[in-house]
């Protein structure tokens, strides 16, 4: 027997990672802007513990794109390259300088936000270009240093002319990814991925109105002058702290997220834990319409102010992602399959605490202003049925605040249901029975009976509530629920002082046979009871479970 090694050339993987490394080629640009933000925030931290001398000021990166020379330029004013650490970090697949940094300063993880994990992000610039040249220098006093390379596994690296600290990435975009050098393309890459990266990111120019000098005539124009376009709010507002906003920051934060979207939120939930994982976030109730462009602005993962995704699925738990809003955290993994995800324990924890966060706020919001918190039950009852119905812990701490609305406009939670209809509405086995109506116009004959008799009726209109119900009484062997046109009441007890009929018994009797040699569907009851209500003289009822298998 011999056994051997698999020689796995460099020369045979290069092309590999250059084709398949990312699906999506566009997020060339979100990992090079990603490099020049985590150079800046390194410089920072060094420079703030005194191990850089050097003036940290308001470093800014810039994009530039020059469609003629076919280059496109990631320009940043961080911590640069000395030779050697071009040589370490740069040409060596797969050797994250972001995470040595971080292993040396580990302190800093936490204050300084750098996104590197993987030592890969670099090597997608080769998916878009035929190639790349680096111009760097380090805050170190080092020489400037030019490194080029054409895709292939070699490269050239000389001295360079570069006064400052700082890099600049160079692409010599391929044939193929001409798109890459469109102004309009690059604005929506950067709208997309970058637009609350930490440090600011400047693409061309834009013009600024200033206000008129005191003693300018009416006629003259308004004075303008160039200023940097900066396409992205480095701060945004799931950044800071609660306390430090106004419920006007948070709407106004919702608008910055959604631009299309018109609506105001109903409310917003601010998270924000740091132990036995890092998240940051602020999820908003939308008034759910059935506009369905609308679903379109989904909740939108981040790592550290880095756009990753806006597909949650798996980590938010599924009746949470009709929500909106952002989350972000370093401690999801990605470039990961969504089945990986969903077994993962951190993930779990994770999609376990936002479902715990959003219970306590819908809590908090009943108990503080109940008032407020019924006028929008109509526009969050979706969410709360559907995440009582799939997930068990959300359904213990949601049986407080779930609202019954009856007919009438009232809203009781389960517990004042309970306690209102005891004394009338129980039947032969001492069951509780729930009396609702899913359609007041249709059924209204049917509530009005049933009120008559001193019956509380709900609306439940969702279409869910009905799955729900079922949920219920599985769960409860002394409950059960009927729609008002079910047969009740038969099955209710009678109570004597109710019974006030206008016809005699016989007359009743006759009546009831009339009407059943008309209808000859045996599946239906005639309930001459009902005479007692005005608006009905009698009723056709079907059984509960009847009606519920047709469903
Ligand atoms: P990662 O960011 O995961 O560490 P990358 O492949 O994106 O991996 O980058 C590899 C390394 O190259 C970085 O960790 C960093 O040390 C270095 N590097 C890349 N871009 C820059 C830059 N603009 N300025 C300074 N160093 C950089
Ligand atoms: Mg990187």
């Amino acid at each position: 027997m011999a056994t051997g090694k698999i020689n796995v050339s460099v020369d045979n993987i290069f092309p590999l990672i250059k084709k398949f490394l990312y699906s999506d080629h566009e997020i060339f640009l979100r990992e090079l802007v990603s490099n020049a933000t985590d150079a800046t925030l390194k410089l920072k931290h060094l420079v703030s513990i005194g191990e850089a001398k050097v003036e940290y000021g308001d470093p800014i990166i810039e994009i530039k794109a020059d469609k003629k020379g076919k280059k496109l330029h990631i320009i940043d004013q961080g911590l640069g390259m000395t030779e050697e650490e071009v040589k370490k970090y740069i040409n060596e697949v797969a050797f994250s300088g972001a995470e040595e940094f971080l292993d040396k300063y580990k302190d800093a993880e936490k204050d300084t936000g750098i996104i590197g994990h993987f030592g890969l992000g670099f090597y997608s610039s080769f998916m878009v270009a035929d190639k790349v040249e680096i111009i760097t220098k380090s805050f170190k006093d080092a020489p400037a240093v030019h490194w080029s390379c054409d895709g292939s596994p070699n490269f050239s690296i000389k001295e360079a002319k570069k006064d400052t600290h700082g890099t600049e990435i160079i692409l010599h975009i391929g044939e193929n990814d001409t798109e890459f050098l469109e102004e309009s393309r690059i604005s929506e890459l950067l709208r997309k991925y970058n637009k609350f990266m930490p440090i600011p990111i400047k693409f061309g120019t834009r013009t600024e109105t200033l206000p008129k000098p005191e003693d300018a005539k009416p006629e003259d124009p308004a004075p303008t002058q160039e200023v940097d376009n900066i396409i992205n709010n480095p701060n945004p507002a799931w950044t800071k702290k609660p306390a430090d906003l106004e419920d006007e920051d948070y709407k106004s934060f919702y608008r910055e997220l959604y631009p299309m979207q018109f609506e105001e939120p109903l409310f917003h939930i601010h998270l924000n834990v740091d132990y036995p994982f890092n998240l940051t976030g602020i999820l908003y109730f939308p008034k759910l319409t059935t506009d369905l462009s609308i679903q379109k602005d989904r909740i939108q993962l981040y790592q550290n102010q880095v756009f990753v995704t806006d597909n949650v699925e798996g980590i938010v738990p599924e009746f949470l992602t009709m929500l909106k809003g952002v989350i972000d955290s370093p401690d999801i993994p990605l470039n990961v399959s969504r089945s990986y995800l969903q077994a993962d324990s951190a993930v779990k924890k994770i999609s376990s605490y936002i479902t715990r966060k959003v219970a306590d706020k819908l809590n908090s919001l009943f108990k503080n202003n109940r008032e407020d918190f019924e006028s929008k039950w109509n526009d969050i009852k979706i969410v709360i049925e559907y995440g009582m119905l799939s997930e068990e812990k959300f359904f213990e701490k949601a049986e407080k605040f779930a609202l019954y609305p009856s007919v009438d406009g009232n809203f009781y939670t389960f517990e004042e249901l309970k306690e209102k209809i005891k004394d009338l509405q129980t039947d032969k086995d001492d069951k509780l029975v729930v009396l609702y109506a899913s359609d007041k116009e249709a059924q209204h004959s049917y509530i009005e009976a049933a009120k008559s008799r001193g019956y509380e009726v709900l609306l439940l209109d969702s279409p869910i509530v009905g799955h729900l119900l079922q949920k219920m009484e599985t769960s409860n062997d002394k409950l059960s629920f009927a729609r008002v046109d079910a047969d009740h009441l038969d099955n209710l007890i009678k109570k004597e002082d109710t019974q006030i009929s206008k016809l005699t018994d016989e007359e009743k009797d006759k009546l009831k046979t009339n009407i059943e040699e008309v209808i000859s569907d045996k599946g239906f009851t005639i309930q001459m009871e009902a005479l007692d209500s005005e608006a009905a003289p009698f009723i056709i009822t079907e059984p509960e479970f009847m009606r519920r298998m047709k469903e």
